[in-house]
């Protein structure tokens, strides 16, 4: 438990020296949306004091939080731009959301759990994160009515990335998302190009599975396996 003086601003600060800027992250906008979002916030109370560590953590359902890190890396392949309109699939907490919400006009965040749709809500509302707007449903099939998007993050596992969401990019957007089987993935950027799509690659990750039409079968999924 966090005792009721446990700075989070320094603590928050420390993440950002060693875990990002200690690694590969440069871009100034990122590491400083790093700096603000209250990421103590966003994990279970009882997981408060370990909100800073440089891993993971548990947020209910068999889902997780992703580390500060792999968050970060994610934000700066997007190459994100002041006026962009971005969808995320896979709110699970709403960090990530948050994160993005310094960075763009508007968020579109999509969730299948209800239970984290309503967590979320409440914790981006709380914390005065207007321009987010949380969903829930099979993220693969994206959320066409606000298509076309600017930006589109995945932040689970997929064995491919869903044909609609390539098809609510807009061309010259990116998107970027963990694709591989589902003990392990790596990070592909898609850019989309007037005449098709760009490719590349970051690194090897291990994320929660993508579950929906164009991701995985809920029956192929043992929860407590994945822990990214
Ligand atoms: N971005 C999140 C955060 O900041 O806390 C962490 C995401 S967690 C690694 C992956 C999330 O994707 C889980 O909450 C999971 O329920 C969700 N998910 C999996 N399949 C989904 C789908 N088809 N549509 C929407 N959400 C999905």
């Amino acid at each position: 438990m966090s005792s009721p003086d446990t700075d989070y601003t320094l603590l928050r600060e420390q993440m950002v020296k060693d875990q990002l800027i200690g690694r590969d992250i440069t871009d100034k906008r990122v590491l400083e949306a790093m700096r603000c979002v209250p990421r103590h916030l966003f994990v279970p109370r009882d997981m408060e004091h370990m909100a800073y560590w440089d891993g993971p953590l548990s947020i209910g359902e068999g889902q997780t939080i992703s580390q500060p890190y792999i968050v970060a890396l994610m934000t700066q392949l997007l190459a994100l731009k002041g006026n962009d309109r971005v969808l995320e699939v896979g709110c699970g907490s709403g960090y990530q959301a948050a994160v993005l919400s310094c960075l763009v006009d508007q968020v579109f965040t999509i969730e299948r759990f209800s239970s984290l749709v309503n967590q979320a809500r409440r914790r981006l509302n709380a914390a005065n994160y207007h321009n987010v707007t949380v969903h829930l449903g099979d993220g693969t099939l994206g959320i066409p009515k606000e298509a076309p998007f600017d930006a589109i993050l995945i932040t689970a596992a997929s064995p491919d990335i869903p044909i609609p969401l390539k098809e609510q990019l807009a061309v010259g957007g990116r998107l970027v998302a963990p694709i591989g089987s589902m003990g392990s993935q790596i990070l592909k950027v898609l850019k989309k190009e007037q005449t098709g799509f760009e490719t590349e690659y970051s690194i090897p990750v291990m994320f929660v599975p993508l579950i929906g039409k164009y991701g995985w079968d809920e029956k192929d999924w043992d929860r407590g396996r994945w822990f990214d």
